[in-house]
């Protein structure tokens, strides 16, 4: 298989317009809100971003809500204002695609391809992508198997698509203490397994503020090549996820620690 160690054995490193993700490369943070709302907000979430260290903005313009009723995202209106914020402050932008009809759309905006959860074995969507020979970023399915997220990610490289990174965002468990329970035993086993780069999402894996900053640190020190993080201005405010979405301060300081373990590994 093209995802497998057997096919690669050296590590893949995904480059992003110069930002390099994967093997022996520092630690990158992708940072943003969870919805992308006005532009104000934006042009914020992306100065806090960038303030604190990270290289690539997210944000979400088409958005996997639970109900149909709840915020659906600006589309491309939002994309717009993702990309003016991003280049304001020299970030690569990573955002979700929901549905092949939008990937040309979405592909002309952004950096990075974001898969989410939902449509890890949206299998037409994955060759779709895997054709535009752009980063992707392939987030866990929500009951994802370690076999199924690789298999996934097998449709993308089929297509000839070698810029993949993994997602571990967490699973469904038993436990209901947290959003979700993030699998952090998933970092080492997908580098054993595949030469592609893996990250960590803290802000979904356990979707309780108090408790990303933990998971970040602990998400680094086991030998994650990035993570992807929610921050607002006003995460109160917020109009989705507020509950898992770090403010300024909280960033900024999650961020310094960061930075000590990065020296330390
Ligand atoms: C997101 O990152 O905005 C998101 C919806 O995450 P997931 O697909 O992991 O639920
Ligand atoms: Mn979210």
């Amino acid at each position: 298989k093209l995802v497998s160690r057997e096919f690669r054995q050296d590590d893949t490193i995904v480059d992003v317009n110069g930002v390099k993700i994967g093997g022996d490369e520092p630690f990158i943070t992708m940072a943003g809100p969870c919805s992308v709302e006005t532009e104000a907000q934006i042009f914020e979430c992306a100065r806090i971003a960038a303030e604190g260290g990270a290289k690539i903005l997210r944000g979400g313009a088409f958005k996997p809500r639970t109900s149909p009723y709840a915020f659906q995202g600006l589309e491309e209106l939002g994309l717009k204002y993702m990309r003016k914020a991003a280049d304001k402050y020299h970030l690569q932008v990573i955002t979700e695609v929901m549905d092949e009809a939008h990937l040309d759309m979405v592909a002309h905006y952004t950096d990075i391809i974001q898969v989410g959860a939902r449509n890890m074995q949206n299998f037409k969507l994955l060759q779709a992508i895997g054709k535009t020979k752009m980063p992707v970023a392939l987030k866990r399915g929500i009951a994802g198997t370690i076999d199924e997220w690789l298999n996934a990610a097998e449709y993308i490289a089929a297509e000839g698509n070698m810029n993949i990174i993994f997602v571990e965002r967490g699973i469904r468990t038993y436990e209901t203490a947290t959003r979700n329970t993030l699998d952090l035993s998933a970092v080492p086993v997908i580098q054993k397994l595949s030469h592609f780069p893996i990250i960590v999402d803290p802000s979904h894996g356990v979707g309780i503020r108090e408790f990303i900053e933990p998971l970040a640190l602990a998400s680094e020190a086991v030998g994650a090549s990035g993570m992807i993080v929610e921050i607002h201005p006003n995460p109160e405010q917020a109009w989705s996820d507020g509950q898992q979405t770090l403010n300024e301060l909280e960033f900024k300081q999650m961020m310094k620690k960061l930075a000590v373990i990065e020296e330390a590994i």
